[in-house]
């Protein structure tokens, strides 16, 4: 298939609106992104058609609606290439689904036990680790980072040992876009017999990964990131390790019986998945993944490729402007800052001028941190964006830049 980006845009409404009276550039992407038609139809459905709750009720509405729920996580485990639907947990995000390992795990470790993060690490994969440490008595290492922003692998070797139970590495950071070697990470912390957990959220827009391949023990990631809804993602956890890992909520769904004496918890995945969960979510979250599956992870990643080849060379060009994040190893994330202007001066401009990019520390304080910068300016891109968009955001910076100087 030919990849036809204009026609591709045509799938979402809201890159036709205007922001400050100028199209919009909409290059925020590793934040979230936007939502294709096909996904919004879907949402829309549910809420006019078969809107219920589900696994409890004997009428059709209840029915349809588990069906779709259910038919979602299957799309997902099959994307996945999970080798169970129940392994697929659904959670409301990244973050509560590194929430939930990290209360599993406070049963299982104890004082002495070792945990291991990346320096590149988003705040949600940090702080549930510290909280994690404080209750059980473990201790958090980190494994450090190069200039370029990549891990050191050499550093990590030295980290391992017979204490590490747990080791938790971002695949693609989202604050300087770069691909960590996580087969290599995986299987190393295996042979010290420690559980790997992999934050996807910002690998699952450019790539397909395969968990039982990288013999992964807990895969998480959002669905807002992949053209899906807020308030959903998924825990994709190993079954001995869910299993094994206490619920992490108590109340309707995920009980098998409950007295005042006992209560037994459901099978998986329902142990999991205590209340009414966010149904239309769920089935918007499998259409999403339909639709990146239309036009095929291959074909999005040579793109993207291309786009972040072409900003890359075309911001080099900027006097003074200094990327963060240079590995050969890269997404299509770019973090940057020129000379001394304050990062949020630019966003501010780039906004006014219908430009949307993120500036601060991107939830990455310890980045900035190694860097010494406050923050950066962000922009990152998806396959629905342009060259001639990064022509405007380009020129766009020149002029900003001009004012600020
Ligand atoms: C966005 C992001 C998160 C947090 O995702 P939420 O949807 O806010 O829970 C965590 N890690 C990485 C690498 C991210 O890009």
């Amino acid at each position: 298939m030919v990849f036809d980006v204009e026609s591709i845009r045509k799938d979402f409404p809201i890159l036709n609106r205007k922001v400050n009276g100028k199209p919009l550039v909409y290059l925020d992407n590793a934040a979230t992104s936007q939502t294709p038609q096909q996904v919004i139809d879907v949402i829309v459905d549910y809420y006019s058609n078969y809107n219920a709750n589900i696994h409890r009720g004997v009428h059709a509405l209840s029915q349809e609606a588990t069906d779709a729920y259910e038919n979602a996580r299957r799309t997902i485990q099959s994307h996945f290439n999970a080798k169970h639907p129940h392994e697929i947990i659904f959670t409301s995000g990244t973050t509560h689904s590194i929430n939930m390992v990290a209360n599993g795990f406070a049963s299982l470790l104890k004082k002495g036990d070792e945990i291991i993060v990346s320096a590149l690490e988003h705040h949600s994969n940090i702080v549930p680790w510290q909280m994690l440490c404080e209750k059980t008595g473990a201790t958090l290492k980190v494994i450090p980072m190069s200039s370029e922003g990549e891990l050191i692998i050499s550093e990590y070797d030295k980290l391992l040992n017979e204490n590490t139970k747990l080791v938790f590495v971002n695949h693609i950071s989202n604050a300087l876009g770069t691909i960590n070697p996580i087969e290599n990470i995986i299987d190393k912390a295996h042979n010290v017999g420690a559980a790997v957990l992999i934050d996807g959220a910002q690998a699952c827009p450019h790539l397909k990964p395969d968990v039982q391949k990288l013999n992964v023990d807990f895969y998480v990631c959002s669905a807002h990131k992949i053209c899906g809804p807020t308030g959903i993602g998924m825990l994709y956890g190993k079954e001995e390790w869910l299993q094994k890992l206490p619920p992490y909520q108590g109340g309707g769904e995920m009980i098998a019986e409950v007295s005042f004496d006992k209560t037994t918890y459901a099978d998986l995945p329902h142990k999991f998945e205590a209340g009414t969960p966010n149904v239309c979510g769920g089935i918007a979250f499998g259409a999403a993944i339909d639709y990146m599956n239309t036009i095929g992870f291959g074909t999005i990643a040579q793109y993207e490729d291309e786009l972040l080849e072409y900003a890359t060379n075309e911001l080099l060009q900027i006097q003074e402007l200094k990327i963060y994040g240079t590995s050969a190893n890269k997404t299509s994330v770019i973090s940057f800052n020129v000379g001394n202007i304050h990062p949020y001066d630019l966003g501010t401009l780039l906004d006014k001028m219908g430009i949307a990019v993120r500036t601060g520390h991107h939830c990455a304080q310890p980045i900035m941190d190694f860097y010494k910068i406050p923050g950066t300016v962000r922009a990152s891109f998806m396959f629905y964006n342009t060259k001639e968009e990064i022509d405007l955001f380009i020129s766009a910076l020149k002029k900003s830049i001009m004012m600020l100087s």
